[in-house]
C-alpha cells in the first residue's frame, strides 16, 4: 500500500494526520472510526488511507463508485454505505460495499437477502432505528426491532451486526445521551455487538453510551466541498 501511493503520502495534509491521530488516542479500543468521505474527493481518501485509515463511509452510490474506481489501486479499503438506500440501488450497493449501516425497513432486508444470495455475497448490515420522531429520517421503530428479535439470527446470507441510529437535531446533550443509551441497551438485549452512532456534533455522547462505530465527516475532513 505504501508503495502504491507515494505521491499521496507526500501530499498528506498534516492537520488530517493530527486529527486522525487525535481520534485514535481519544476513542476507546471498542469504538472504531468510520471516516465519512462523502462530499470529499478521492484524493482525500487516499491521503487518509496513507495514514492508516481503512474504513470509509459514503452515502451516495454514484459518488462512491467514482471514488472507488479512482482508488482501485488500494485494494484493502473497507467501504460502508450509510445513506438512504433506494430499492433500485440495492444490487449495486451490495456489489460495492462491505457493510450497510442504513437498512431501514423489513422490505429492504428481504430484498438485500434475495440479491445477496443471488450474488453470492454475505454483507454485514446494521438496522437503522428511529428512537424519536424525526420526519427527516427513516428507520425501524424500536418495537419492530424487538419483535424481530429471534429472526435477527436468521437473515442469511446477511450478517446482522447491530443497530445504527442518528440523533435528531435539537436534542439537549442529556436527551442525546439517553437516546444513545437506549440504542446500546436494545442492541445488548438482542445480543448484537455493533452500535453505529455518533457524528461530528455528538460523537462524545455516543462513545460514552457504547458506540462501536462513530461516523465522522466534518471533524475529520472539514466542510464538504462537493454538494449532494
Ligand atoms: C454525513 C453523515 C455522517 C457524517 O456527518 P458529519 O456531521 O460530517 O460528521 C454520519 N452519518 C451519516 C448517516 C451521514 O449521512
Amino acid at each position: 500500500m505504501a508503495e502504491a501511493s507515494p505521491a499521496a503520502a507526500d501530499m498528506v495534509d498534516s492537520s488530517l494526520e493530527e486529527r486522525l491521530q487525535a481520534f485514535r488516542e481519544v476513542l476507546p479500543p471498542t469504538t472504531r472510526l468510520l471516516a465519512v468521505s462523502k462530499g470529499h474527493p478521492a484524493d482525500l481518501v487516499r491521503q487518509a488511507a496513507a495514514l492508516g485509515q481503512r474504513s470509509f463511509g459514503e452515502s451516495r452510490l454514484q459518488e462512491a463508485v467514482a471514488k472507488q474506481e479512482a482508488l482501485a489501486d488500494l485494494p484493502d479499503l473497507d467501504w460502508h454505505f450509510i445513506g438512504r438506500l433506494q430499492a433500485n440501488k440495492a444490487r449495486a450497493v451490495l456489489r460495492r460495499f462491505d457493510t450497510i449501516h442504513s437498512v431501514d425497513s423489513l422490505e429492504l432486508v428481504r430484498r438485500l437477502q434475495r440479491i445477496a444470495a443471488e450474488e453470492g455475497l454475505a454483507p454485514g448490515i446494521l438496522l437503522q432505528v428511529k428512537f424519536r420522531p424525526d420526519p427527516a429520517k427513516t428507520g425501524f421503530d424500536p418495537a419492530e426491532i424487538r419483535a424481530l428479535g429471534p429472526d435477527l439470527e436468521s437473515l442469511q446470507p446477511l450478517r446482522c451486526l447491530g443497530l445504527m441510529t442518528i440523533a435528531p437535531l435539537g436534542l439537549t446533550p442529556e436527551a442525546r445521551l439517553e437516546l444513545f443509551r437506549e440504542c446500546r441497551a436494545l442492541a445488548d438485549a438482542l445480543g448484537l455487538h455493533d452500535c453505529s452512532m455518533g457524528m461530528s456534533g455528538d460523537w462524545r455522547d455516543a462513545v460514552a453510551a457504547g458506540s462501536t462505530w462513530v461516523r465522522l465527516g466534518r471533524v475529520l475532513f472539514g466542510s464538504r466541498p462537493i454538494q449532494a
